[in-house]
């Protein structure tokens, strides 16, 4: 528990180091800590050295552990892939959902969620790297995408997001992220509410800080390794 702090406390000291270096404002890279597969103990602590955001893959998971928690106040962010079953206890449960690679899925979070509740942030996840198995649309589909999102009532469109094949080279890296921060920064002034493009993990925030992130998916880096 104590590493956990230890983590986040030197996790924050590099961000703030790297908006300076990379000329970001202060501030403007946001730390989402992605618990998955880590107890609910693991994100108390996290909460408790400040963390506020926490993102889940898996929803079964996920529900067990927001059960667990409703007494603590943090948003959850689900990052995985949806399945069409999946989406009305994903719209009932959650804050966020970076993981949006088609429309369906949209309309259904969009129906599902109580007209009452504050609207669903989603972000549409784009595929930048060319695997075979990775999710996300095309480049060239996501703008097609978020005009159709922006017409759903209880949703909100709020970015991009993109989990690029790991790739050890920094400059590789950052050819990657560029590709999706070209996109973000071009639609931005067509949504008004576009201020999120989510990139980063462990093993390559730095080069997504330096090409535009706001917010950086960390797990290993905060908890360790995962069971
Ligand atoms: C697991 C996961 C992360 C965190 O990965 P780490 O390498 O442990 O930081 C971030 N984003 C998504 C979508 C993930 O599935």
């Amino acid at each position: 528990m104590i590493t956990i702090a230890k983590n986040i406390e030197q996790l924050s000291s590099r961000i703030q180091r790297l908006e300076h270096q990379y000329e970001r404002s202060a501030a403007s890279v946001k730390l989402l800590a992605v618990s998955k597969r880590h107890p609910v103990e693991s994100i108390i602590a996290a909460n408790k050295a400040g963390i506020e955001d926490f993102g889940e893959n898996y929803l079964q998971e996920a529900l067990d552990k927001i059960q667990h928690l409703s007494s603590i106040r943090v948003n959850w962010h689900f990052i995985g892939p949806i399945q069409s079953n999946k989406t009305k206890a994903i719209a009932e449960n959650f804050q966020w959902v970076h993981s949006i690679d088609r429309l369906k899925i949209a309309q259904r979070l969009s129906g599902q969620r109580e007209s009452s509740a504050a609207k669903l942030n989603v972000c549409v996840q784009v595929k930048i790297s060319q695997e075979a198995n990775k999710s996300g649309v095309e480049l060239g589909e996501a703008e097609a995408l978020c005009d159709s999102i922006e017409a759903l009532p209880n949703i909100q469109l709020r970015g991009l997001m993109a989990i690029p094949a790991a790739e050890p080279d920094p400059n590789s890296q950052r050819i990657a992220f560029r590709a999706l921060a070209q996109e973000y920064f071009r639609l931005k002034p067509r949504y008004t509410q576009l201020d999120t493009l989510s990139m980063g993990m462990s093993n390559d925030f730095e080069a997504a800080i330096a090409e535009g992130s706001t917010l950086i998916r960390v797990g290993t880096g905060i908890f360790g390794p995962r069971s």
